[in-house]
């Protein structure tokens, strides 16, 4: 390979590790930079910055974690900065099976997302047409949502491993909450616009993505309403609250739970992950709806978020995912599994549920195929 001698400095792990970073750190900065400009080129820095976070990670655990195919690690190579580097799936899925640690399953799904919507960036040319400033909030608002993550992880599950970065985390972190100012003057210019649709007797609700006062209802269900935001641009379903407290396990206060902002005992400070969370329901809520036949399965697999323990209880009246809190779907036994999932009912009757999908799919594709097959033989036979 020719590549090997070009001459380059070689670095020591300590330095690629701090060349890493000093990267990452860098691509967060130019995100930050291109909101007003280039709004969608700030979608694709703030992915490459995770992925360098997600790599540098891995490399102060072993170097050759970050390596794309860790059996073909050579040393020599890295030092002169010739190796293919894993990407976000894989790092995600290292970090999980082989560091042994958690990310929360809210991260990695808005990590996903980030760079699916990256992905379109680089892969689809745009019309142009795009409204410049409902672009750049919409992505002002995607970056939060990522950075909350990120920054959550950089400075505190790995605060050990990151702290001699910790300024400059700080630094990002304060300018990332000021991009707020953009939000709120569009909020201002946007006011007259709100005030037409609340005269039209539309109702206006707080958009949970940019917090403001923007959104417009669409759509009111049992579960919750379907809104649009003004000032994001964000379309979403903000799920109906669920009344249920339940005596937190360090402290025995009662706490309000179910929330996707959640995460520690306001009390005693007791750490509310996933896990806790269905630990405490599996404690105290026995049944599941009036269909429930007592003694059969009452916590239900969650199709949306596909949290590998079943995560859905019957809480206030709806099925509730403490995974992902997302509520209101129904729940049943799969006819074909015997799964306890929830889900679309006629999809699971005449179809599949989530849990059992890959392997209907694959036995379609084998008949489709042995029918073929047969088709095939059929012609040969047939021919004079
Ligand atoms: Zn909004
Ligand atoms: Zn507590
Ligand atoms: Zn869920
Ligand atoms: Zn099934």
């Amino acid at each position: 390979m020719a590549r090997k001698w070009l001459k380059q400095e070689k670095r020591t792990k300590e330095q690629l590790f701090d060349a890493l970073v000093k990267n990452a750190l860098g691509f967060v900065e130019t995100s930050l930079d291109h909101v007003k400009e280039r709004p969608k080129n700030s979608i694709v820095d703030l992915y490459t910055a995770i992925e360098l976070f997600l790599k540098a990670r891995l490399m102060a655990e072993h170097w050759t974690l970050m390596l794309s195919k860790p059996e073909t690690a050579e040393l020599q190579n890295l030092y002169v900065g010739d190796f293919l580097s894993v990407y976000l799936d894989d790092a995600l899925k290292r970090i999980n099976s082989i560091l042994g640690e958690k990310i929360d399953l809210a991260a990695s799904d808005n990590f996903k997302a980030l760079g699916e919507h990256r992905n379109q960036i680089v892969h689809f040319a745009h019309s142009g047409h795009d409204d410049l400033a409902a672009t750049q909030a919409g992505v002002i608002v995607e970056q939060w949502a990522s950075w909350h993550y990120l920054y959550a992880m950089l400075t505190d599950t790995w605060k050990e491993v990151f702290e001699p970065y910790k300024i400059e985390l700080q630094k990002l972190n304060h300018r990332m909450m000021r991009q707020r100012d953009f939000l709120s003057s569009r909020f201002t210019i946007l006011k007259p616009k709100i005030e037409i649709e609340l005269k039209r007797g539309k109702t206006i609700i707080a958009c949970e993505h940019c917090e403001l006062k923007s959104a417009v209802v669409n759509k009111v269900h049992p579960w919750g309403t379907d809104y649009s935001c003004l000032v994001c641009g964000v379309s979403d379903t903000a799920v109906v609250k669920a009344d249920i407290k339940l005596p937190c396990p360090g402290c025995n206060e009662d706490v309000e739970f179910f929330d996707a902002k959640f995460t520690e005992c306001p009390t005693c400070h007791f750490a509310f992950n996933t896990d806790a969370l269905i630990d405490l329901c599996t404690a105290h809520i026995h049944e599941g709806d009036q269909w429930w036949e007592g003694g059969a399965e009452h916590i239900a697999s969650c199709h949306e978020c596909e949290c590998p323990r079943p995560s859905v209880f019957y809480i206030d009246g709806l099925w509730s995912c403490v995974s992902c809190f997302d509520r209101g779907w129904q729940a049943v036994a799969c006819e074909r599994c015997g799964e306890f999932v929830t889900g679309d009912m006629e999809r699971i009757k005449y179809f599949a549920c989530h849990k059992c999908e890959d392997q209907v799919r694959q036995g379609i594709e084998a008949m489709v195929a042995a029918g073929a097959a047969t088709e095939e033989s059929q012609d040969a036979k047939e021919q004079p």
